[in-house]
């Protein structure tokens, strides 16, 4: 290498780092800073699982629909820029329901849904339904996310509206608001090959995810920039 070639290396490696020490250490980055973002943990369970497949139909376990959506609403809430799913079950195992919920509060989490597939003695029943624990007071936000979860829900698959209700159950455990969402039946012919068509799954994801979005944006009211 020519002498002159050694002498413009040093030179484009000096600039270089010139500009890399000034990046790093740019004065205009030492005034005040705007806050941080927040983000929000959502937990997002798939009931049921391995040794306890759930309702069971024509071959169908619910486990599995209930994973395959779960799966879909993770996804969707990792890609709101605030938001970040722990998905509690991830494989057809099974998860104590108290572990779940420990698992949740561990994480964290600011609520938590677990999809579930409903069943029934007779094919006729169909539609969507959102279950909170008996021990919620009218005014606990429990509520105001199972309604608007279930809206979200019954909004974007067109499915017959079977309303929030409240039921026994473990979500009880916890203090933060947590529902349990009845996706459909699995006992019904045609909501069942819904429940399987990844299409459908798609729409009953995106409709939790809706509720799930209006419960933050209620709860935590987005700030002004002014
Ligand atoms: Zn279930």
């Amino acid at each position: 290498m020519t002498r002159r070639g050694v002498v413009l290396i040093v030179a484009v490696v000096l600039i270089a780092a010139t500009a890399a020490l000034l990046f790093a250490f740019d004065p205009f980055k030492w005034g005040p800073q705007p806050e941080p973002a927040p983000t929000y943990t959502i937990a997002i369970d798939a009931g049921h699982g391995g040794r306890d497949p759930g309702a069971v139909s024509d071959g169908i376990e619910e486990q599995e629909i209930n994973l395959a959506i779960a799966g879909l609403v993770t996804a969707l809430v990792n890609a709101e820029p605030d938001l970040v799913a722990v998905q509690i079950r991830t494989l057809d195992m099974f998860i104590p329901l108290e572990e779940r919920i420990v698992r949740a509060e561990e994480a964290g989490a600011e609520l938590y849904v677990t999809v579930h597939v409903n069943s029934y003695t007779t094919s006729e029943p169909e539609g969507v339904e959102t279950i909170i624990d008996t021990t919620r007071e009218l005014d606990d936000d429990g509520w105001v996310l199972g309604e608007l979860i279930q809206h979200g829900v019954t909004e974007a698959t067109g499915a017959v509206d079977r309303g929030t209700r409240s039921q026994e159950s473990y979500l009880q455990r916890t203090e933060m608001p947590a529902v349990s969402v009845e996706t459909g039946y699995i006992t019904n012919d045609a909501e069942r090959a819904n429940l399987l068509n990844p299409e459908y799954q798609a729409k009953v994801a995106q409709g939790i995810l809706n509720g799930i979005r209006q419960f933050i944006d209620w709860k935590y009211p987005p700030v002004s920039q002014e």
